[in-house]
């Protein structure tokens, strides 16, 4: 049996440590997987307007048996739409085609700097989390800088900050500077997209070892730091293998080699700090 762990947030909720992810999924296959995710026992669901599939998440939830309060919903405010007038009507959007009157975790997507809104945005996350449609709010994408300066302008910590994460770029400087001030690190594209990581010699070697597939490894090594992870799939079987990855315990000595796969290079996405969208 899969247990999955509540990580406490500095707001004294509690949000399931591993969640199913739907970036680049459409809306027919959202509501789909997002079904099987939750049959599976997954219990949080990552999405963002972005990805145009919100609809079909929320037709999930809908024709879900798991209650809506039993599950824990984020999803984002693009780039777009940052500005205080303009993320309140962005997030209005959103609960309308999830078909929900909260969510449970509301995110700045990028800090989008050079547009010089995100204090702004921050500011109308605050506004709705005294409403009670987001329940908590966070952001993603922040490097220190404009973290510490949405705290000072506010006197509000983000809950967590989602941020690229996985064993070829670990972002060791970023979740300590996440730890120092209390904010929790989410880990996006925690399998590195399913690309070369799940090849690399150390994952498939200690795979091996404890009978489990990269894919798990990598899971429970995120799961080991503390890191709120929400891998994602649109296969069934690898979306049941992904949730049993709380099965495997990695011993200090593996998670440290792991640790030490870490580069320089190994950034998937964009820089938050030089892009530009
Ligand atoms: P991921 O690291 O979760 O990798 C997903 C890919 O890995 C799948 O498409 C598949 O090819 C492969 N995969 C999944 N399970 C596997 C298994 N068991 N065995 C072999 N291969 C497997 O990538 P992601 O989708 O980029 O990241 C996860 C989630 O993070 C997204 O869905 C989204 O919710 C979030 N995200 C957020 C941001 C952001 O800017 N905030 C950016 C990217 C992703």
């Amino acid at each position: 049996m899969s247990t999955v762990a509540n990580i406490e947030l500095n707001d004294g909720r509690a949000i399931p440590q591993l969640g199913f992810g739907v970036w680049q999924v459409e809306n027919d296959e959202a509501t789909k997987v997002v079904g099987i995710a939750l049959e599976t026992g997954f219990r949080h669901i990552d999405t963002a307007k972005v990805y145009e599939n919100e609809t079909g998440v929320g037709k999930a939830l809908a024709a879900s048996s798991v209650n809506r309060e039993d599950i824990w919903l984020t999803t984002k405010i693009w780039n777009d739409d940052q500005g205080y007038d303009e993320a309140l009507a962005a997030f209005e959007k959103s609960l309308a085609d999830l078909g929900v009157d909260y969510v449970d975790l509301l995110l700045i997507h990028w800090v989008s700097a050079h547009r010089k809104k995100y204090v702004d945005t921050w500011k109308a996350l605050i506004e709705l989390q005294k409403q009670g449609k987001a329940r908590s709010i966070g952001v993603s994408n922040f490097p220190e800088e404009h973290l510490r300066e949405i705290i000072e302008a506010t006197g509000v910590t983000p809950v967590v900050n989602q941020i690229e994460l996985h064993p070829y770029f670990n972002q060791q400087a970023l979740r300590t500077v996440n730890d120092e001030l209390g904010i929790k690190t989410e880990a996006w594209s925690p399998l590195g997209q399913g690309g070369e990581l799940l090849q690399d010699p150390t994952i498939t070697e200690i795979a091996q070892a404890h009978d489990a597939t990269p894919a798990q490894v990598v899971i429970a090594w995120h799961l080991a730091h503390g890191i709120i992870v929400f891998p994602k799939s649109v296969t069934p079987e690898r979306i049941k293998s992904n949730f049993a990855a709380t099965e495997v315990k990695l011993s200090d000595e593996e998670i440290a080699r792991i640790d030490g796969l870490s580069r320089e290079d190994g950034r998937i996405g964009p820089d938050p700090k030089t892009a530009d969208f």
